[in-house]
């Protein structure tokens, strides 16, 4: 059966207990209407709910993997770990709370397969969420285009079909913060984008915090260059001409109006000097980020520990 595995769909599931069972309900008709074989990988990354079991109870069917995390190792690390046992010919990640509609599934499947495509991605039409998710994943997405150099619109979407080429080029990479919308740019080569629907999150909440989120945005972006570090250069060195010329003018206007002007002058230069001691921060700031990634990455800790695949055909 492993073999033959047509479709894989890769589920991250962390505190998703209010939405499992709708998203079952939903997902298999699906795929049980594309007449092909499939499976779908559920895994629970550490969540702290009830979604192990309730994912338990899926596993007795035949077509459902439950891979069990150790811990939280966040979104993409997991659907990596779900990558990694997966079997089908084109895998199609998703999110658990119901915001990628898996109805959408079939049109990725006919997109990849009629244009032949190694990566098709999507862009959420009438996206539903706040302001605040929404702004940030607008930067994110120009950003993103830049430092890929390739034209999609919405990195943030994980609805998205992968071809298993794609998807075992990206697992031997054991990269540790990874985005995998953006790594799997680099190893697929024909790529489009589709419009999906989008929709509110079924039950529970975000579990990207603001927090996370930079984090995560972090990821797309150092894991694909050292722009911030340059940037921080660049910006340094255009600075310190200007502070230059600051003490040039500085130095003739005092020599043009005398010392008492210059005293006046004082508390400008104070706050010349606060605008640089805290980009100095802000730069120390960026290296620290830099640094602490290379410390993860040469304590070589796994990515991800399977604790367990829960599934029919294991039993055999
Ligand atoms: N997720 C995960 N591990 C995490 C955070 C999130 O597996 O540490 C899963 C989550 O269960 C969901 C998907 O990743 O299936 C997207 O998370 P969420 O809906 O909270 O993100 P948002 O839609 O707010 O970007
Ligand atoms: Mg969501």
């Amino acid at each position: 059966m492993a073999d033959n595995v047509q479709i894989t769909v890769v589920i991250p599931v962390y505190n998703e207990e209010k939405n499992l069972t709708v998203l079952y309900d939903r997902l298999v008709p699906v795929m049980q209407g594309l007449g092909k074989s499939y499976e779908i990988i559920f895994i629970d990354d550490g969540s702290l709910d009830n979604s192990l079991v309730i994912l338990k109870k899926f596993a007795a069917e035949e077509q459902i993997k439950v891979v069990e995390l150790t811990r939280n190792y966040g979104q993409h690390a997991a659907i990596m770990a779900g990558f990694s046992v997966s079997c089908g010919k084109i895998i199609i990640t998703m999110d658990a709370d119901l915001q990628n509609p898996p109805e959408e599934i079939p049109e990725l499947i006919r997109v990849m397969e009629e244009g032949n495509y190694d990566v098709v991605g999507t862009i959420r039409k009438g996206r539903r969420d706040s302001f605040f998710r929404i702004f940030p994943s607008k930067i994110i997405n120009i950003v993103a285009r830049k430092i890929t150099g390739v034209k999609m619109h919405d990195w943030g979407c994980m609805l998205r079909a992968y071809r298993r080429k794609v998807v075992e080029r990206m697992i031997s990479c054991h990269e540790h913060a990874t985005f995998i919308p953006a790594l799997a740019t680099v190893f697929g080569k024909r790529i489009t984008e589709i419009e999906v629907e989008h929709e509110e999150r079924h039950g529970g909440k975000s579990n990207y915090p603001l927090r996370k989120l930079i984090n995560l945005q972090f990821d797309l972006v150092a894991s694909f260059s050292d722009f911030p570090i340059k940037l921080i250069m660049y910006g340094g060195i255009f600075l310190s001409l200007l502070g230059v010329c600051f003490g040039i003018v500085l130095a003739v206007a005092r020599l043009a109006y005398g010392a008492v002007w210059a005293a006046e002058g004082v508390f400008t230069l104070f706050a010349i000097l606060f605008v640089f001691v805290g980009l100095q921060f802000f730069a120390l700031g960026v290296l620290g980020e830099y640094i602490g990634r290379i410390y993860m990455e040469v304590r070589k800790r796994p990515e991800y520990v399977i604790e367990d695949v829960h599934s029919e055909k294991g039993k055999e």
